[in-house]
């Protein structure tokens, strides 16, 4: 062993005391530590002959590299949908990093964290109130998941015209249906084969995102016997809509179509009373993708696909990682390497586990109506102000606006997000440049909101003065 290697191994109680201490460093600055970084440039360094040692490679990194972690996790990060971690999320995932186990099979070969992997999803099926009709299994984000529930559609549709894509490859003659799909749904099309730009149009309703029903039917009329797989959306990134699923679900009856259903953050809507009505429906989908490190406040990267459990051979079929083919009940001998795309995995339920069991049903109830008071007080803000207006309502928990001086509206979220106080993204609705700030911290207070728009205000005067 080398002299670093045997030295770390021999202070690692020091190590992880300093890590610690880093750790509490940051988490305790988080609400004030800036969301944008000003100063990005970095001198690379070449590999040393003899390396520094943990502690010295913590002193180099601290030096060089820790000025550039922004309060992403903070609560006034409101960019993209991007979620936070909870203490409980935090400790499981240290320690799947410290257990460092690969998850794959129940059974077998010594590493039995699939089983946790399994109960883990048996508890997300409860706290979103999904049947017990569903295997899950955990994935690294919202893209692989609807990869995967999409790659399942893809078998299915193969049945439907007699070949096994798995085996034999792609048919040409699978369509996929969506309204107002993430740009991951775009991009699972490119990697599945079915080419990013093979996407069949539904019309969405006028003024909304959500697909227009009578449209998706005309078009599952007009689609000749072709299987078909509808892509639906629980939650557009933009606007927050919902396709009408218990519509769809409905005509699912009618024309038998693949439903995978996009709910990576949508999905916690399950977890608020007041608005679980959007997912009316739900339970009947074919696969659902749900994000982890969005609305559940586990670190990244973490996400999860359900399928229906009947469709268990089709799953295997499509990730099965031996060239024999599939023998027996994929339910005995079960192992995650032959359900979803990697074979060898991280441990990633743990820090899920954590969470669902650390919080609960109420926990988590607390968490999702926090972001969506905390938009609806940021809408209310938008509503009142003679400089901002909304691009659409406030559906759930996110704001979509823009400055009614349209012109300014991309000088103004630059120098808004080079304030360091708060961090939103730019987006486009009906070609018009908006502004969105997602709500999906459990740290996001009353307060961020006033601070917030007291920064809006700031950015507003300023580049109305330059
Ligand atoms: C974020 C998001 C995705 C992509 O998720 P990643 O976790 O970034 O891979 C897909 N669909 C929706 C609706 C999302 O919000």
């Amino acid at each position: 062993m080398s002299i670093q290697l045997q030295d770390d191994l021999a202070h690692i109680d020091r190590i992880l005391e300093e890590v610690k201490n880093r750790s509490l460093d940051f988490l305790s600055q988080l609400n004030e530590l800036p969301t944008y970084a000003a100063d990005q440039q970095t001198d690379p360094d070449a590999l040393a002959a003899n390396g520094l040692g943990t502690q010295g490679s913590l002193a180099l990194f601290q030096r060089k590299y820790r000025k550039l972690m922004v309060a992403s996790p903070g609560p006034r990060y409101w960019g993209f949908v991007t979620g936070g971690a909870t203490p409980a999320s935090i400790a499981g995932d240290w320690l799947t990093t410290v257990f460092d186990q690969n998850t794959q099979g129940t059974k077998g070969a010594g590493d039995i964290s699939a089983i946790v992997e399994k109960e883990t999803i048996r508890l997300l099926s409860q706290l979103l109130d999904l049947p017990e009709e569903f295997n899950g299994g955990f994935v690294t984000g919202a893209t692989m998941s609807n990869f995967t529930g999409l790659a399942v559609g893809r078998q299915w549709a193969g049945k439907k015209l007699g070949i096994d894509i798995s085996r034999t490859g792609m048919s040409s003659e699978i369509i996929v249906m969506a309204a107002t799909p993430h740009s991951s749904v775009i991009k699972s099309l490119s990697m599945l084969g079915f080419g990013s730009g093979n996407l069949f149009k539904i019309n969405a309703l006028p003024g909304r995102e959500a697909m227009d029903i009578a449209d998706l039917e005309a078009k599952l009329m007009a689609s000749n016997d072709k299987p078909v797989i509808v892509n639906c959306s629980a939650g557009t990134v933009n606007t927050v809509d919902f396709d009408d699923i218990a519509a769809i679900v409905a005509l699912k009856k009618k024309y038998d179509f693949w439903l995978h259903i996009d709910a990576a953050f949508g999905g916690f809507a399950a977890c608020s009373p007041a608005h679980s009505h959007l997912l009316a429906g739900w339970e009947q989908a074919d696969s659902i993708t749900i994000d982890c490190h969005k609305w559940m406040n586990v670190p990244y990267d973490s996400a999860v696909i359900f399928v229906r459990k009947q469709h268990d051979r089709l799953q295997v079929e499509t990730f099965q990682n031996t060239n024999a083919p599939y023998l027996g009940d994929p339910s005995e001998n079960f192992s995650y390497l032959n359900f979803l795309p990697e074979n060898s995995r991280r441990f990633r339920a743990l820090p899920a586990w954590f969470g669902l069991v650390a919080y609960g049903k109420s926990g988590y109830q607390w968490i999702i109506e926090n972001s969506i008071a905390r938009a609806n007080e940021l809408g209310q803000y938008i509503t009142g102000s003679g400089t901002f207006e909304l691009a659409a309502p406030v559906r759930l928990n996110v704001v979509i606006f823009r400055l009614r001086d349209a012109d300014r509206t991309t000088a103004f979220l630059d120098r808004l997000n080079k304030s360091g106080n708060v961090f939103m993204t730019p987006t486009t609705l009906d070609g018009k440049s908006c502004v969105r700030a997602a709500f999906v911290n459990y740290r996001t207070s009353a307060n961020d909101i006033v601070i917030a728009t007291r920064e809006m205000e700031a950015a507003y005067d300023f580049v109305l003065n330059r």
